[in-house]
Formats: structure tokens, C-alpha cells, sequence
């Protein structure tokens, strides 16, 4: 990629997942809307390998909106409200069923 020696960032960051800190370099760049490759105004978070790796990389592009909206809803209440709408609104959205959540466990690319 462009991107030369020059510019190798040592910084540290943290890792959004378990909270580690690493060098800049070692991270793996995490984009909510799941799309690295676009890069143009954009501020990336990062995860370490181990988090990277235990990520799921399905498809989510409807995440970030689903996530919107139920905060929307819930307002400032607590994190259970938050998580249980969340749910709803999945099985809501997708008719999600713990059979597809099982399904999906030990698939890791
Ligand atoms: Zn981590």
C-alpha cells in the first residue's frame, strides 16, 4: 500500500476490546462500518491480533444504524435496557433464533 517507512507510527493505542495497550504497528485497524478500505475522513479504532482475531467477520453493515436507533429509543437508560432492546430489535429486524447464533460458533474463517 502507499505508505512509506517514513511513515511507521509507533504510537500507542488501545485496544478497543480489552482495553491493551500496543504500538500503532502491531494493531489491527478496526472501522465500525466495515469497510477499511475506504479510508478518506476517517478515524480508526484498533484492536490487538487476539481481539482481531476472535472478531466475527461476518457482513454488518446494518450494525452501526441498528445500534442508532436503539440507543434512540432507550434513551439514557441503563445498559440492560440497552442490550435487551438490542435483542428485540434484532429478532425484530432478522427473526433471529438461538439456532443461528449456535450456528455461527467455532466458524472462524
Ligand atoms: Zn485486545
Amino acid at each position: 500500500m502507499w505508505g512509506s517507512r517514513r511513515d511507521r507510527d509507533r504510537s500507542a493505542v488501545v485496544c478497543i476490546a480489552c482495553g491493551e495497550s500496543l504500538s500503532r504497528e502491531d494493531a489491527r485497524e478496526y472501522d465500525k462500518q466495515g469497510n477499511r478500505w475506504d479510508r478518506r475522513d476517517k478515524e480508526f479504532e484498533y484492536l490487538c491480533k487476539e481481539c482481531y482475531r476472535d472478531m466475527s467477520h461476518q457482513p454488518r453493515e446494518d450494525l452501526e444504524a441498528l445500534l442508532v436507533d436503539v440507543e434512540a429509543d432507550v434513551g439514557g437508560d441503563s445498559q440492560e435496557a440497552y442490550v435487551e432492546a438490542y435483542q428485540r430489535e434484532v429478532v425484530r429486524r432478522y427473526g433471529g433464533t438461538e439456532a443461528d447464533a449456535e450456528d455461527t460458533e467455532g466458524r472462524r474463517d
